[in-house]
């Protein structure tokens, strides 16, 4: 194997590249890693407060994700700030049709956790602390060029450009990923002429660690229990798809009045809407690779897939396809082979593939069919969700899809641990 000056790079620290670092540095102790991320973050620079914060964007994280996350032993210090959901409740506006998940008739205390994003960045980089994992940021990684062997990647620090080369380097850039287009990877995007307004809101109600999921004829909304327990339980995290005309129009509004909008929109399931927090707001895309794999590179995270926000699924699908990776990264190197090597890539895209490609039908066919309101498919959509709640086998299925389990299992290694079982999407 020809030599090189660390053994992968990981472009973007974010969510993706810090868990993927984590992971291997917990799988493969031995392999050398090398996070490069353009903000000024990193495990040395992590603050030793926490105060949850009313305006942080925050993540749905399934079932299955705290399994990986236990695995990792990141769970214990991520749950001291992670809201259960132990209710999801599904409905259509101005429609009969609902359905109603519990994680109690699943026999398990959550069918998933809401979680803000800031806090897990913290709890990675405090983990990522006690490892090998070098860290370079800020710096950019701008370019790649195939070598022997390997991978000579340019990273970007101070305005100087310079090279360090490695066995692979993994995109983990996020959805809007600049590497992926600079190093010619072809995508498939799909807007859906909407944007998802994301905010915190009170209500008079508690949630009681209910995640309710909402269509109406304007679009898909979410609210996801959320906040400390000195809030009760009166606080969700909204997120509210609008198309450019409606956003722009309710960005305009004060906030009681746009707390009476989304009183309209969602209704009295939570009581009064009291207050609303800062509103942040990203256009909606569905962006896929079909190939994001070649030799000495693969593509994770969003900048791999980058789904629709109101399932609660994209980080989940990431998280699943991190682990596939780390436990092809492990086997190849355990061998003495190269971990670019296309074989190893090749591998990780087939083992993979087919859970991100029923996840991202999974979540596209949910706001297709919840965003059409002809005559037939509203009929079918409460026959759909009538019938969601009336058959324990369909509810079931939609319950593994929520939680982010399914029926095959994936048994992955790592020393100290003879077999770890990794749940995978059927
Ligand atoms: C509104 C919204 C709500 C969501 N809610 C959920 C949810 O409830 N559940 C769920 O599972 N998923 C959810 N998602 C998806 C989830 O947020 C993403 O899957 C996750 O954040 C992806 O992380 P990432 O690390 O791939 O990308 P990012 O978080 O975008 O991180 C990319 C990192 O790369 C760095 N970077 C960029 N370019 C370079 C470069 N050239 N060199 C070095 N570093 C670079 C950036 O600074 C950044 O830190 C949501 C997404 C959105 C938009």
């Amino acid at each position: 194997m020809a030599t090189t000056d660390t053994d992968l790079i990981i472009a973007g620290g974010g969510l993706a590249g810090a868990t993927l670092a984590l992971a291997l540095s917990r799988a493969v102790p031995d392999l050398r890693v090398t996070v490069v991320e353009s903000f000024p973050l990193s495990p040395d620079a992590v603050p030793d407060d926490y105060q949850p914060s009313y305006d942080s964007r925050s993540t749905a994280l399934a079932w299955g994700s705290r399994l990986i996350f236990e695995e990792l032993g990141l769970w214990q210090r991520l749950s001291e700030h992670a809201t259960p959901i132990q209710h999801i409740h599904v409905s259509d506006r101005g429609r009969f049709g609902a359905t109603r998940l519990d994680a109690e008739s699943h026999g398990q205390p959550a069918l998933g956790y809401v979680a803000d994003n800031r806090w897990m960045g913290l709890c990675l980089m405090r983990e990522l602390l006690d490892t090998g994992v070098q860290w370079q940021a800020p710096g950019e990684v701008v370019d790649m060029t195939p070598i022997a062997g390997g991978v000579d990647v340019a990273i970007k620090q101070n305005s100087e450009v310079r090279s360090l080369t490695a066995q692979c380097l993994v995109v983990a850039d996020g959805g809007r990923s600049g590497l992926r287009e600079t190093l010619g990877f072809q995508t498939r995007q799909q807007a859906y002429g909407q944007n998802a307004l994301i905010a915190n809101v009170s209500t008079s109600d508690s949630h009681r660690f209910t995640a309710y999921e909402r269509f109406t004829d304007a679009g898909p909304m979410a609210l996801l229990p959320h906040g400390s327990a000195s809030l009760a339980g009166s606080q969700s995290a909204l997120v509210w798809t609008l198309t450019d005309q409606d956003l722009e129009q309710v960005l305009s509004l004060s906030d009681p009045e746009k707390c009476r909008r989304l009183q309209d929109r969602f209704g009295w399931r939570l009581g009064r809407f009291t207050h609303i927090g800062q509103c942040n707001h990203y256009p909606l895309t569905l962006t896929t690779v079909d190939e994001p794999v070649r030799a000495g590179v693969a593509l994770v995270g969003n900048a791999a897939h980058a789904l629709h926000p109101v399932a609660g699924q994209g980080f989940n699908l990431a998280l699943r396809g991190l682990m596939t990776l780390v436990e092809q990264f492990r086997v190849a190197h355990a061998s003495g082979q190269s971990i670019g090597d296309l074989s190893v890539l090749r591998r990780y895209q087939e083992l993979h593939r087919q859970d991100w490609q029923q996840t991202v039908q999974f979540s596209d066919s949910l706001i297709r069919v919840f965003g059409d309101s002809s005559v037939p498919v509203l009929a079918a959509r409460d026959a759909g969700l009538v019938g969601l709640d009336l058959l324990p086998g369909a509810k079931r299925w939609f319950a593994r899809k929520a939680m982010g389990t399914g029926g095959r299992r994936a048994v992955i290694h790592s020393p100290g641990s003879a077999s770890r079982e990794q749940m995978e999407h059927e």
